[in-house]
């Protein structure tokens, strides 16, 4: 007998300060300031909202390579790199 499974629809909530281009902050997920820490070039703290955006693009391939590791670097998957550009 086949397992009963669930989908959940889940609405990613963007950071209204995010500069425009396809990385985000999913603002519901994150959970504090650590990438800010460790990627200062690309992200900033916002203490109103307690989450974390973007604030610089990526713009060489090395600074794509930087965004990528933060995404790995995040816990909770909340940086992504399918935002609109
Ligand atoms: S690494 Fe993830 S959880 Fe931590 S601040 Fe960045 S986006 Fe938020």
């Amino acid at each position: 007998m086949s397992q009963p499974y669930f989908i959940m629809e889940y609405e990613v909530k963007i950071h209204p300060l995010n500069a425009k281009g396809k990385y985000y902050v999913d603002c519901d997920s994150c959970l504090d300031h650590c990438c800010y820490d460790v990627f200062p070039a690309y992200f900033k703290w916002d203490e109103d909202s307690c989450s974390t955006y973007v604030f610089k693009q990526p713009e060489t391939p090395q600074e794509e390579a930087e965004c990528k590791e933060a995404m790995e670097y995040c816990p909770v998957e909340a940086i992504r790199d399918d935002g609109k550009i």
